[in-house]
């Protein structure tokens, strides 16, 4: 057995708690994410800073916070523990000395997805699912293939017809039956949710199983933990269904309650693509929910999301750590990612140079002051869209 101290599932929006130990999508009562809650006290007996020095370098060195019980259904690929690069020459060519990368490209399948899906597939695995399927723009899918894969069970994907064939390639090699869908990710959803009414599939879209999210918030752990427990100043993230917003946002309050870190919080920086930026409007209009976006077009396929299902908790998080949200166009992210390529050596995806661009123009308004520290996630590399750079 592992250390998880999961005690139940709680609804996100109307607070109902469920059984934990059984398969859950959205909440039955009110149709919103369901998140896990851990008995936090018993966690902190065994989750120490002294503990942490001796663990593993991946995501399950937190197994306290983690909701797989069992040890054998724990799928290990080397997700999480990524470095954060301490970017000194690029923070010196912007005006930003206190600039750090969190690079995520180095984690299976190239993106930050895998830390989602190794939890949601690990646990589906422990509870029981026989087959899994997925909405995915591009690296989800293939994080979702790859964990299948290593848990042996049948994976369907569903994705967008003009996706990249990098990203639909990389599914089909990693063994999942590809299914390419006339529309965007939210067509893709409606096959899925199809899909797992007549067939019995497992849906494992984001946020509409409670563990993606679970393995997200790892992101939060970690950049506490290298930070030797200090946050940033300021976070920049690039947002499509924002379960790694809210899952660092999640990350912070768990540490916190668990006295690892005081009730300091980054500013939380969204960062979306002009071409598709539901949640940067409904920042501005100061709305609760965010509409649905038409027409999305980016070549940031992680941020082609129209609608999130969690947005709610995207504005909250957002809102509460006195953070902002900003679009960023297409061509911007494609001269940033140079940018960041020759002034770092990581190359990146162009949701994590949108960061870049976030970061320079919050300089330029004066947001930022030249002296915060700033933490930009590069989300996934940059090789998965060659398409982009020739
Ligand atoms: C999915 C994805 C995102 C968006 O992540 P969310 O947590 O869903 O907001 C950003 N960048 C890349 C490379 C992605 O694949």
């Amino acid at each position: 057995m592992t250390r998880s101290t999961l005690t139940h599932l709680e609804c996100g929006k109307c607070g109902e708690s469920y059984d934990a130990d059984r398969l859950m999508n959205l909440c039955p009562a009110c149709n919103r994410p369901l998140l896990a809650r851990y008995d936090l006290v018993k966690a902190a007996q065994t989750l120490t800073k002294e503990s942490l020095i001796e663990r593993e370098p991946s995501l399950w060195r937190y197994e306290e916070v983690l909701p797989v019980r069992r040890d054998d259904a724990c799928l290990r690929l080397g997700e999480g523990w990524t470095p954060l690069v301490q970017a000194g020459g690029l923070g010196a060519a912007i005006g930003c000395a206190n600039t750090y990368i969190k690079d995520e490209s180095l984690n299976p399948t190239g993106s930050f997805k895998a830390r989602g899906l190794a939890l949601a597939v690990s646990r589906a695995y422990e509870l029981g699912a026989k087959e899994l399927a997925i909405p995915s723009a591009g690296n989800a899918a293939g994080a979702m293939a790859a964990y299948a894969a290593a848990a042996g069970l049948p994976a369907h994907v569903f994705m967008p017809a003009d996706v990249p064939m990098t990203f639909r390639v990389e599914c089909k090699i990693l063994g999942a039956a590809v299914t390419l869908v006339d529309g965007l990710i939210t067509d893709c959803g409606v096959k899925v949710r199809e899909g797992a009414q007549k067939y019995g599939w497992f849906d494992v879209s984001t946020l509409k199983e409670p563990y993606r999210l679970e393995g997200k918030k790892t992101m939060g752990y970690e950049l506490a933990e290298q930070m030797g427990w200090q946050l940033p100043d300021v976070i920049i993230y690039p947002t499509g269904g924002g379960t790694g917003l809210i899952g660092m946002w999640k990350a912070f309050d768990e540490m916190e309650e668990m006295g690892l870190i005081n009730s300091k919080r980054p500013r939380m920086v969204s960062v979306q693509s002009t071409g598709c930026a539901p949640i940067v409007r409904a920042f501005e209009e100061e709305s609760e929910h965010a509409e649905m976006w038409q027409g999305a077009k980016t070549v940031a396929d992680g941020l082609r999301v129209p609608a999130a299902v969690g947005d709610f908790l995207i504005l909250n998080a957002i809102r509460q750590s006195g953070g902002t949200a900003i679009a960023i166009p297409d061509e911007e992210m494609i001269t940033h990612a140079r940018t960041m390529g020759q002034h770092t050596g990581i190359f990146p995806a162009p949701e994590g140079a949108a960061c870049l661009a976030a970061q320079i123009r919050l300089l330029q308004n004066g947001w930022i002051q030249p002296e915060e520290s700033v933490v930009l996630f590069n989300t996934g590399t940059g090789l998965k869209y060659a398409h982009l750079w020739a």
